[in-house]
């Protein structure tokens, strides 16, 4: 983004503006696994305040575009946490907060997944039994910095295929354009 003069003009791109709104507005799915659970309401809480940041939690996976692990996710879990990934709409981001999230943590046992992206991919990775809700914090900050590195053009192919999947399906007929 330049500032052309000092009359208030501001140049920019598409891209970039979209890039800069979907970093801005994260907002996570409202579920916790587990005692990392505790540190993440913390850090939603007032002392550090994720709303500033625009991150806002959401009740429904429909309305989210960050899914924030935190705790252990043990198999019993796991699809219904799969099942609330696939509900989510495009495009979308996790976050596995703590060791147990990221790899199974201090449970290396039949019964715990060992590790979210044996599941679903993964953007940011935050170590600790628990993290802080500094780390966190930083976690966001850096998936933030990840979204504007990579802007939206890699999207689109994910666009053209959602609208090869609908044309398929008969659901709209094929000169219309998505
Ligand atoms: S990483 Fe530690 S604090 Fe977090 S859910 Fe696992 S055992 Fe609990």
């Amino acid at each position: 983004m330049a500032m052309l003069n000092s009359n208030g003009f501001v140049l920019t791109t598409v891209d970039e503006l979209l890039s800069w709104g979907r970093r801005n507005a994260l907002w996570p799915l409202t579920i916790g696994l587990a005692c990392c659970a505790i540190e993440m309401m913390h850090a939603a809480a007032s002392r550090f305040d994720l709303d500033r940041l625009g991150v806002i939690f959401r009740a429904s996976p429909r309305q989210a575009d960050l899914l924030i692990v935190a705790g252990t996710v043990v198999n019993k879990v796991a699809p219904m946490l799969k099942l609330m990934w696939e509900q989510m709409p495009d495009p979308k981001w996790c976050i596995t907060m703590g060791g147990c999230a990221s790899a199974g943590g201090p449970f290396p046992t039949y019964s715990t997944l060992q590790g979210m992206d044996r599941i679903i991919p993964v953007d940011v990775y935050i170590p600790g039994c628990p993290p802080h809700p500094q780390g966190l914090l930083y976690g966001i900050l850096q998936l933030q910095k990840k979204i504007k590195e990579k802007g939206v053009k890699k999207y689109d192919k994910a666009f053209e295929d959602f609208r090869k999947d609908i044309e398929r399906q008969g659901l709209i007929p094929r000169e219309i354009n998505v």
